[in-house]
């Protein structure tokens, strides 16, 4: 997602700029979101850069942790970051940028990129375990077999220690999520 703003970083400090965001290709670097993205990016002229507010909501392809299957959730990206020109938009003049090396940088063209922002903001939006539903009742530690689907007939009354340990695990993973 990439916008000119040459012609921002020539307005007066608090111009905003508004785009609806509707594209049917979302999230390039991830090959695993369905449908459209769609939302909104303001783009506001701050004294040093450009401020992006943005609200972009997707639906993504997952498995669910449980039982495996698969699954979509939607997802809903909502940042502020400031952006800084590497170039006087007036003179062309080469400018001094943020030593803070992750400072998020409009390129020379006064192209304003927001693919690397909405890499990092989807990492930290993403659920650890998703699941397919709030009940999913995951897959027989025995036969593999899926329990949505129905009990497997497994004894339910398991002796043996190594699988006692298993089921453990099971209860752990389910109380953090
Ligand atoms: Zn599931
Ligand atoms: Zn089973």
């Amino acid at each position: 997602m990439q916008f000119v703003v040459g012609q921002q970083l020539r307005e007066p400090v608090g111009t905003v700029t508004h785009y609806e965001i509707k594209e049917s290709k979302p999230l390039a670097q991830r090959e695993d979101s369905l449908g459209e993205l769609t939302g909104s990016v303001d783009l506001m002229r701050t004294d040093k850069g450009i401020l992006v507010s943005a609200v972009l909501r997707c639906t993504v392809a997952a498995k669910c942790s449980r039982c495996l299957s698969d699954t979509s959730y939607p997802l809903t990206l909502t940042f502020q970051e400031e952006y800084f020109p590497t170039v006087d938009a007036s003179t062309g003049e080469l400018l001094s940028v943020p030593a803070d090396s992750d400072a998020f940088l409009i390129d020379t063209h006064q192209v304003l990129d927001l693919a690397e922002a909405v890499r990092q903001y989807r990492l930290m939006a993403e659920p650890m375990q998703p699941l397919c539903k709030t009940d999913c009742l995951g897959l027989c530690p025995r036969c593999g077999r899926n329990l949505n689907e129905g009990p497997c007939g497994c004894p339910s009354q398991e002796t043996d220690a190594r699988w006692a340990a298993l089921a453990g695990l099971a209860v752990d993973t389910e109380q953090e999520s």
